[in-house]
């Protein structure tokens, strides 16, 4: 009766009262109201939105919907980044040994990929025998030892919002502002964080594309982690062309490991030290944004980070060599070098294509069951505004079989737009968004 009533004053424009969010997160959690009602009820929410309470109660209620990480014996101080998904986004692999190396916990949970978008899990599990799946209580032991793991949604944490947000994909309704919010916050809220810093995404390969919803979705974000004492700063980069040059699990290990060495792409390191600067003053242990950017720079060239990376992975049951010699990780069965269809200037290499050839050729997911395999996806060299000759080499495309080629050789060429004029990428970092409102990124 509960779900029918919320559904039908939901489809009428009217509100849902906290103690009725926390019957009905808690009642779907445990199987008691049917996926078609839940279905209904996102469908209303996507339709009429919520108002700025009822996605505040939504964040709760999904939170206490289960446990808690539970880290507040720790010495350190606990702070996690979140990014709201792009393609070849494995900052997350650099960025969490990082800041961790510099006396900072971070309890990392992270998604797999879905949609044209990749997922941190996905990349580690690439790593042999690498384990994502630790319980809470292998993942405490683990932070208190190393200060870091990099683990996905254990079944005990936000349960009702791992159910919603399963049938969130399956049902469109995850383009919504209050859902992903709610959705995002209930479960870095579980991590029992002293700060989180929020990577979102915008451009054409983001979820929320435009500029003003992407402020938006920063501001409901950093509001709700203000609601539970958990302070937010939010960089806005850019989602139009991939991050980086490696898109693909393994690929984006390898690059990973390479920043971690000093020597990723400069768009890479750049988000990466941005992000970790502001992880560093939220934690307390950095004075100001250009002590922190100094520190991170510094665990990069001394070794300290690429460690610590090694000491994660071998906690978690991954072959820690990869971290010297990458040809550990496993290796595409073809590859083929694709050339510019003609010459002219690189005016855009859309994400969306790259992320759907990496599908197309085995090594993404359509559903949440769907195994990815880690080897597939491409090596992009140029970048938006190089000038190129025809048949130059732009990229190398990595597949499982020639038809996996073909696949590759089809994205790029619907990803890649050649022209006479250069077209203006995004900026790389354009906003930064704290509890004070938004303002431009300004990199020093
Ligand atoms: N990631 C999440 O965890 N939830 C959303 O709704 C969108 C992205």
């Amino acid at each position: 009766m509960l779900a029918h009533r919320l559904i039908e004053r939901k489809r009428d424009g009217g509100r849902i009262e906290p103690g009725e969010w926390r019957a009905v997160a808690l009642a779907y959690a445990k199987g008691h109201i049917p996926d078609y009602q839940m279905s209904a009820l996102l469908m209303a929410c996507f339709i009429r939105g919520l108002d700025r309470g009822e996605t505040a109660a939504l964040t709760e209620a999904m939170l206490v919907s289960g446990d808690r990480l539970d880290l507040k014996h720790l010495p350190l101080p606990r702070i996690d980044k979140h990014s709201t998904g792009g393609v070849g986004d494995k900052v997350s692999l650099v960025l969490a040994p990082l800041v961790a190396s510099l006396g900072v916990a971070v309890p990392m949970m992270s998604g797999r990929s879905l949609g044209h978008t990749g997922g941190t899990l996905d990349k580690l599990e690439s790593i042999p025998g690498f384990r994502t799946d630790l319980s809470l209580a292998q993942a405490r032991a683990q932070i208190e030892r190393l200060g870091c793991v990099m683990i996905g949604q254990t079944p005990e944490i936000a349960p009702a919002d791992k159910k919603m947000y399963a049938l969130r994909d399956a049902t469109a309704t995850v383009e919504s502002i209050p859902l992903i919010a709610s959705s995002i916050m209930s479960k870095k809220l579980a991590e029992d964080l002293n700060g989180l810093v929020l990577d979102i995404k915008r451009g054409s390969g983001a979820f929320l594309p435009e500029l003003e919803r992407v402020l938006h979705l920063a501001d409901v974000m950093i509001k709700l982690g203000a609601d539970h004492g958990c302070p937010c700063v939010a960089l806005v980069t850019a989602m139009d062309r991939p991050l980086g040059r490696a898109c693909g699990n393994a690929l984006e290990v390898e690059e990973a490991i390479a920043a971690l060495k000093n020597e990723g792409p400069p768009d890479l390191m750049e988000v990466t030290y941005a992000l970790g600067a502001e992880m560093l003053v939220l934690a307390g242990v950095a004075e100001d944004l250009i002590d922190a950017r100094r520190d991170l720079e510094r665990a990069i060239a001394d070794g300290r980070a690429a460690e610590r990376f090694q000491r994660i992975i071998e906690a978690q049951g991954g072959n820690p060599a990869v971290v010297d010699d990458p040809a550990v990780l496993p290796q595409a069965a073809e590859c083929e070098i694709f050339g510019a269809p003609r010459r002219g200037f690189v005016a855009r290499i859309e994400p969306k294509a790259i992320g759907r050839g990496i599908i197309e050729m085995g090594g993404g997911r359509t559903r949440v069951e769907d195994q990815a395999d880690p080897t597939v996806g491409f090596v992009i060299t140029a970048r938006p505004g190089d000038w190129v000759e025809a048949g130059e080499p732009m990229a190398t495309i990595f597949a499982r079989d020639r038809a996996g080629v073909g696949s590759g050789r089809q994205a790029l060429r619907s990803s890649v737009v050649i022209a006479d004029e250069a077209e203006p990428p995004l900026p790389l970092i354009s906003h930064r968004v704290t509890g004070a409102g938004a303002e431009p990124y300004r990199a020093d």
